[in-house]
């Protein structure tokens, strides 16, 4: 009986009893992160409305897009400000 177990399936079922752990493992914005499960390695992420949503390989796309953003932006903040607003 030494065939090994499945480590992620038995932290699944672990995780669907005992709930969770989370663990904040990256912050792309402000608003947006990203935790993962120290337990079975499940991923959330914040969508832009603050919701805890699953974090597909979709969202993956979109927080690396948003990151992106969010550093030119922070960069950029404190010099030319005026222009970008003289847009709206
Ligand atoms: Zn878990």
């Amino acid at each position: 009986m030494s065939t090994k177990t499945n480590a992620s399936s038995f932290a699944r079922l672990y995780c669907s009893v005992f709930g969770h752990n989370y663990q904040l493992t990256k912050r792309v914005t402000k608003h947006v992160k990203e935790y993962t499960c120290t337990c079975c390695k499940h991923q959330l992420t914040t969508d832009v409305n603050g919701n805890l949503i699953e974090l597909t390989p979709k969202y993956q796309e979109i927080n690396s897009a948003l990151e992106r953003i969010y550093q030119n932006r922070m960069a950029r903040l404190g010099r030319k400000v005026t222009r970008m607003a003289a847009m709206y």
